[in-house]
């Protein structure tokens, strides 16, 4: 069965912006789905905030493999409860990649618990991404560099956890390094943050960049049946402990209880 990849985008810069809409007139998003077309091993859908509960229902979700975001100037608008939903889907195994400016999304700073911050400027100039990470999967097939001709520049220090790995670092003109692909887990789900992706520049069009966005799709792809009961938190009665146990001390809590939350 192929992978369920489906790609969220704000699509706001797309209709306010000439420049803009002029690099990706069908939006960000199809321009990333349009790459997986011709990946077999991969079926893609897209989503957008102005749809239905933002096009991630929780059916849509609970269909849904790996989810892709491009998110920057709408981050306030995206929904606490939504973003509550794609949380619990990643806790169970759904795959999360964060692109670009999504660093400051709801989702992203929730599920890693930093500020996520970092220096930027918007200066078109040559990105240099860097593979230290030669042997990772998402790294498959790529030169040691890829070269940008033109991006914005995100700088060090970029306030996230510890990443799991990081396979990519970015080197700019202007003289700034920054970990621009780095990988956590959260529950049972992978997430992969990839920097480049300026909506002023035609980085979606770039076959490099959309070769890490397949690989890193197929590298989240956690095959396992959701986890979906991750967030339970069952109170085990001592006639039930793996080794027989007789209960000694003082108790607060009943058999069978609820915990607090
Ligand atoms: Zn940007």
């Amino acid at each position: 069965m192929a992978i369920r990849a489906l790609v969220w985008n704000e699509n706001e810069h797309e209709k306010r912006n000439a420049l803009v809409k002029k690099l990706y007139p069908h939006g960000i998003h199809n321009a990333i789905a349009a790459a997986f077309a011709d990946q077999t091993d991969i079926e893609v859908d897209t989503a957008t905030l102005d749809m239905p509960e933002h096009g991630l229902t929780e059916d849509r979700l609970a269909k849904t493999d790996v989810l892709l975001w491009w998110g920057h100037m709408a981050h306030g608008k995206v929904d606490d409860a939504i973003v509550e939903r794609v949380q619990k889907r990643v806790w169970e195994g759904m795959g999360l990649i964060v692109l670009h400016s999504g660093h400051f999304s709801k989702i992203f700073k929730r599920l890693l618990g930093t500020p996520c911050s970092l220096k930027w400027r918007e200066a078109g100039e040559v990105e240099r991404v860097w593979v230290i990470n030669r042997n990772h999967p998402i790294a498959a097939g790529l030169p040691e560099c890829i070269e940008i001709e033109h991006e914005e520049m995100y700088g060090e220090p970029f306030t996230i956890p510890e990443p799991l790995e990081t396979v990519f670092i970015s080197w700019f003109e202007g003289g700034e390094v920054f970990r621009s692909g780095v990988t956590f887990q959260r529950g049972a789900g992978r997430i992969f943050y990839f920097r480049p992706g300026h909506e002023a520049y035609p980085t979606y069009h770039n076959p490099l960049v959309l070769k890490v966005l397949s690989n890193a799709t197929r590298w989240a792809y956690n095959s396992a049946r959701p986890w979906t009961s991750v967030d339970d938190a069952p109170n085990v009665p001592h006639d039930k402990a793996p080794v027989p146990l007789i209960v000694k001390g003082p108790r607060l809590h009943e058999d069978g209880e609820e915990g607090y939350r």
